[in-house]
């Protein structure tokens, strides 16, 4: 095995750790299952904890060492002394390591806090990913790509920092607010009440204002999200838009998608303005309060001007970390919802899965088998496919022709299961395409689809996707056959010619006959020209015909087409009308039958004249 497979099976055992990780505490709240999540990593979920704690009463300690050496200098100046000078020099000393050790901790707190924050990123990001991979194409059918891209980003990040601003600030709050409340209680309970008199109504204010933060926060990632959809959908039809020259008509959908999202910003940055102002005069209230009393205590000789000032700079510390409440808040509410989102996206069921104990699909001589089988896409009234059956044994081509929307393309993506099927079955030589794995079926069939999507990477890596360690001969084996070869060749850079969305661009022709390719390097069981040929001039489609067929000795190939002169070495053809096989045979019968596929094929060849004359004749 190559370092490259390493790498790929190792990523692949971390993402499904981490997908079943992300499903531990199903049923109970986001916040629960974040903070199980979270407490995968103990090590650095403790060290961050303790942290915090120490650095918390650290923190505490310096009002105290702070209002002792203001009585110890006061002491000095009414009674000077040796001593006390001394004193005052050891209660600096004592202050300063303490401010140093404080530092030092919170700076642990925060280095624990953010690795937590990046492992849990990390690990979402790739269970996401994982999960992404396995979905179902009829999931793909009911959800907007960009709301899958914002809930991987955003939603993500939201989760991923709810260890050390909502977790891990609770701690700090805890212990602040509650040790230092009790602190100052005990020392005086008057002023204690008066310092303290601010945080209730900070913490008030601040919910208020998170709830309306939360408010406009759900609100302002709908229109972002809508905004991420006006935008990819302009750069997918990019050359509609151009064509049509329907720039203005763009932007102002843009403009409009855009100024919903600035006013809602706007919104979000008026309550917050607002209540740090509400916050700031409510703390310098509660200040000039402990002053007023405080002050006329010392006066009155019933308080140290030393522990006024322990009194006040508590208030100071205390401060920004019930400012903090709001970001708490803040951060519990946005967890809540993006977690919400983000699991109910993990727990979602995988409509397409192996099934309980399924093995590998086993190819053997691979014979393919429809039988009576029925299929009603998710959501549909009317079924799509009604009663197909047909059998297709090795090196044998089967045809499939009909009018669009009957049903063709739909039948072709029920062998590799992009859909399961209501009834009946579908079996590769006996084997239930059901019951085996989802991989190894799917390596075994190939649908080349009529749109071609090329990544950016060169032309090798795009033929070689299915299997990145197939030789070079294999490569150039099967750009031949599918006579894209010559083309390459004639390129500067020749197979490693970067093409794709930021590449070189090819025709569609090229393209199809890039993805011919890509299947054919895979040697699947089954293969299935989805309309593949389309954009492909008939002298091309020709000799690439005649290459597959050396290719299609020993498997089976199905072909739908449009144009009928493609099927006509078909050993069957199947011809479908509202999702049933209405006439059944090779070419020759099928134009002796007289029916449908006649009909279809005299409406082809004719000459173009005659039907020209024939509808001005009616
Ligand atoms: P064909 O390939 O013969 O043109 P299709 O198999 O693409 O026909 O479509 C058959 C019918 O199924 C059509 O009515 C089409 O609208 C419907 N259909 C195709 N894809 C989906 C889908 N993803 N969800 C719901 N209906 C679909």
């Amino acid at each position: 095995m190559t370092s490259h497979t390493a790498g790929r099976d190792r990523s692949r055992g971390d993402a499904r750790a981490h997908l079943a990780a992300a499903h531990a505490g199903k049923g109970q709240s986001p916040l629960v299952r974040i903070a199980l999540f979270s407490l995968r990593h103990p090590w650095q979920a403790s060290f961050a904890i303790g942290a915090t704690i120490v650095a918390s009463v650290l923190q505490l300690l310096i009002p105290r060492l702070l209002g002792h050496a203001v009585d110890q200098a006061q002491g000095i100046l009414t009674t000077a002394g040796e001593g006390a000078e001394q004193a005052l020099f050891w209660s600096a000393m004592t202050l300063l390591a303490v401010s140093v050790a404080r530092g030092v901790f919170t700076l642990l707190q925060n280095y624990f806090s953010e690795s937590v924050g990046h492992h849990v990123g990390y690990e979402l990001r790739l269970a996401f990913y994982d999960k992404v991979q396995k979905l179902s194409y009829s999931y793909h059918d009911k959800i907007h790509t960009g709301d899958l891209i914002t809930m991987g980003l955003l939603d993500l990040d939201g989760v991923r920092m709810f260890f050390a601003t909502g977790m891990v600030r609770v701690v700090l709050l805890s212990v602040l607010i509650g040790v230092g409340a009790y602190m100052l209680l005990t020392t005086d309970v008057v002023l204690g009440l008066l310092a303290l008199s601010f945080v209730p109504f900070v913490a008030w204010r601040s919910s208020v204002a998170q709830l309306t933060l939360r408010a406009t926060w759900i609100a302002l990632q709908d229109k972002l999200s809508g905004l991420t959809r006006v935008m990819e959908e302009n750069l997918g039809g990019i050359r509609v838009v151009r064509a049509f020259s329907a720039q203005d008509f763009e932007l102002a959908k843009f403009d409009d998608a855009s100024r919903a999202a600035l006013e809602l910003s706007h919104q979000r940055v008026d309550v917050r303005v607002r209540n740090t102002s509400a916050m700031t005069f409510s703390f310098f209230a509660a200040m000039g309060l402990v002053l007023w009393f405080g002050g006329n205590k010392v006066i009155a000789g019933e308080m140290s001007v030393g522990t006024l000032a322990s009194f006040l700079t508590f208030m100071t510390i205390l401060q920004m970390p019930v400012r903090q409440l709001g970001l708490m808040v803040n951060s519990f509410a946005r967890a809540s919802i993006c977690g919400d989102r983000l699991f109910s996206f993990f727990d979602e069921p995988l409509a397409i899965d192996d099934a309980p104990g399924a093995t590998d699909l086993v190819v053997g001589e691979g014979t393919l088998r429809f039988d009576d089988v029925h299929f009603t896409y998710p959501g549909a009234t009317h079924p799509t496919l009604d009663g197909v059956s047909f059998e297709a044994r090795a090196g044998q081509t089967v045809g499939i022709v009909g009018a669009p929307g009957a049903g063709k393309s739909t039948l072709a993506h029920l062998i590799p299961r992009f859909y399961d099927i209501d009834s009946g079955s579908i079996t590769l030589d006996g084997q239930d395409v059901s019951k085996v794995t989802l991989q190894s079926l799917r390596r075994a069939v190939a649908v080349v689809q009529q749109d071609t999507f090329l990544f950016t990477t060169t032309i090798e890596n795009n033929i070689a996707y299915g299997d990145p360690w197939s030789k070079e001969t294999k490569i150039e084996k099967a750009a031949e056959s599918a006579q894209l070869h010559n083309y390459i060749m004639g390129l500067p850079a020749g197979y490693d010619t970067v093409v794709g969305e930021r590449g070189v661009s090819l025709s569609g022709g090229q393209r199809q006959r890039l993805s011919i390719a890509r299947s054919l390097v895979l040697k699947p069981a089954v293969m299935v020209f989805d309309d593949s040929t389309a954009a492909i001039d008939a002298g091309t489609e020709h000799r690439i015909r005649s290459a597959i067929r050396r290719y299609a000795k020993d498997r089976v190939t199905l072909v739908i087409s449009h144009r009928l002169s493609s099927l006509l070495h078909a050993d069957t053809i199947l011809f479908l009308e509202d999702g049933k096989i209405v006439e059944q045979g090779s070419h020759e019968e099928l134009l002796a039958l007289g029916g449908r596929y006649r009909a279809l094929y005299e409406l082809q060849t004719r000459p173009v004249e005659d039907i020209e004359l024939g509808s001005a004749a009616q």
